[in-house]
């Protein structure tokens, strides 16, 4: 299986991560990556860029060197409900991912589990990030239920157990096995903190076959099924990367 989007990157914005977008724009140019998200973390976590980074993304391009870029952020589930990023700054973003961070320190199951969800159906949030991070443990049946009800999907995250909240693993896979049971939108995000990084889909590969979960509800696959699903979530179509997209209008 070829996945030809990633849909979670860092830059230089964040400061614990390593390339510029332009790194990323020329390395999936010579990789064969057609779409990629840049999703910076959010203001509330402390190597975050300030809020204007998100606000002033538009004056990228979403398209360089023949490779597309949707415009996000990897927002941050606040300890006291919601997202650290006001509602304007948020319309005006392609992609936005959200997920729990430093910025909170965990509490318990009952209560990660309840802000996620709020999160989930305050229709702001595109796509759940690494729901199976241990150290945030959360009613996964709940998450993923609400998920499939407001249409939000979930990411199975090609970083966790690898660069980044280890043992996650075992947590992936049941999240992979309940998604196919519950028919949940799969976004898949390497979430590289630098380039070579990016398109390394290896272990969520791994997680998706020992989960025998399939490939039919990954989004990833397809620059177009991207974009239907950020149109079907109520996103205004992005009119240059559709004719991009569209060989043959
Ligand atoms: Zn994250
Ligand atoms: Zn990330």
């Amino acid at each position: 299986m070829r996945f030809l989007v990633d849909l979670h990157t860092h830059t230089v914005a964040s400061d614990h991560a390593y390339s510029t977008i332009m790194d990323y724009f020329n390395y999936a140019a010579e990789i064969g990556v057609q779409m990629f998200a840049c999703t910076d973390h959010g203001p509330a976590v402390a190597d975050a860029p300030h809020k204007w980074h998100f606000r002033n993304l538009r004056v990228v391009p979403h398209i360089v060197n023949n490779v597309a870029m949707l415009r996000g952020v990897e927002a941050n589930i606040m300890p006291s409900g919601g997202l650290d990023l006001e509602d304007d700054i948020l319309s005006r973003l392609d992609i936005v991912l959200a997920g729990f961070h430093p910025n909170y320190t965990p509490t318990n199951k009952d209560e990660h589990t309840r802000l996620m969800l709020d999160v989930i159906k305050s229709g702001k949030v595109d796509v759940i990030a690494h729901p199976g991070n241990p150290h945030y443990p959360i009613d996964l049946e709940a998450v993923l239920t609400c998920a499939k009800q407001y249409n939000v999907a979930i990411e199975i995250n090609s970083s966790s157990s690898v660069n980044t909240r280890m043992g996650s693993h075992d947590n992936c896979v049941q999240v992979a096995r309940l998604a196919k049971k519950i028919g949940n939108v799969i976004s898949l995000g390497t979430d590289a903190h630098f380039v070579t990084y990016l398109g390394n889909f290896d272990e969520s590969l791994k997680v998706i076959e020992e989960a025998e979960m399939g490939y039919d509800n990954i989004i990833n696959n397809s620059p177009a099924k991207v974009l239907d699903f950020l149109e079907s979530r109520g996103h205004a179509p992005i009119k240059s990367l559709r004719r991009f997209f569209t060989p043959y209008p």
